[in-house]
């Protein structure tokens, strides 16, 4: 697309636009550390807004569909087991953006170079070279939709329509 298209384009996009749903679980470690309450409150606190949210304990086939893009990685095994192990928290959160803000808190994926001020550098410290050798995932707390695209995927898969709702926060109020 020439700069003048792509220009174009920018200015017709709405505010209401930016606004995106992306999926966040909290995984096994996280419920069984008792930190669900802590977790759920980073992402209040910056103003995003809980749409959708259930306890479920998923099963190796829901895993599969989950982590479709990892099923043939070699760690996939054990990734399975870790997100099998005991139920995980599901929320659909909305908010600006909301993919990429819900990325940044989140941290990057090895809990060991996360930085300090997310919730996987926070809350965890394993690292690749541990997990490797033990043969084990790494445990890193949360997950977060990757893109907008995968989002709205995994948002199909984990909640149904009519469990996805529309309300009101004063952040609507004052911030949009
Ligand atoms: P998530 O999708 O869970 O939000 P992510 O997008 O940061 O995490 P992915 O590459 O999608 O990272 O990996 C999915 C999950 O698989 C990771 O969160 C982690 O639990 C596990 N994992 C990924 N790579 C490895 C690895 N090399 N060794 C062990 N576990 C891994
Ligand atoms: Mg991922």
């Amino acid at each position: 697309m020439s700069k003048r298209n792509e220009k174009k384009k920018v200015k017709k996009m709405k505010p209401e636009d930016l606004i995106e749903r992306t999926l966040v679980l909290l995984k096994p470690d996280a419920v069984q550390r008792s930190l669900i309450g802590e977790l759920i409150s980073r992402f209040e606190k910056v103003g995003l807004k809980i749409v959708a949210m259930k306890m479920v304990w998923i099963t190796p086939d829901f895993s599969k569909k989950h982590y479709s893009a990892h099923v043939n990685k070699p760690f996939y095994k054990s990734l399975e087991a870790f997100i099998t192990a005991g139920p995980v928290v599901a929320m659909a959160i909305e908010g600006i953006s909301a993919v990429e803000v819900v990325r940044k808190i989140v941290g990057s994926t090895e809990p060991k170079t996360a930085p300090a001020g997310t919730i996987r550098g926070d809350y965890a410290h394993h690292s690749y070279h541990f997990t490797d050798m033990k043969g084990i995932a790494i445990r890193n707390i949360i997950h977060a939709s990757g893109t907008p695209e995968e989002a709205k995927q995994e948002i199909k898969l984990w909640f149904k329509e009519n469990e996805i709702h529309s309300y009101k926060t004063v952040h609507d109020q004052f911030v949009l």
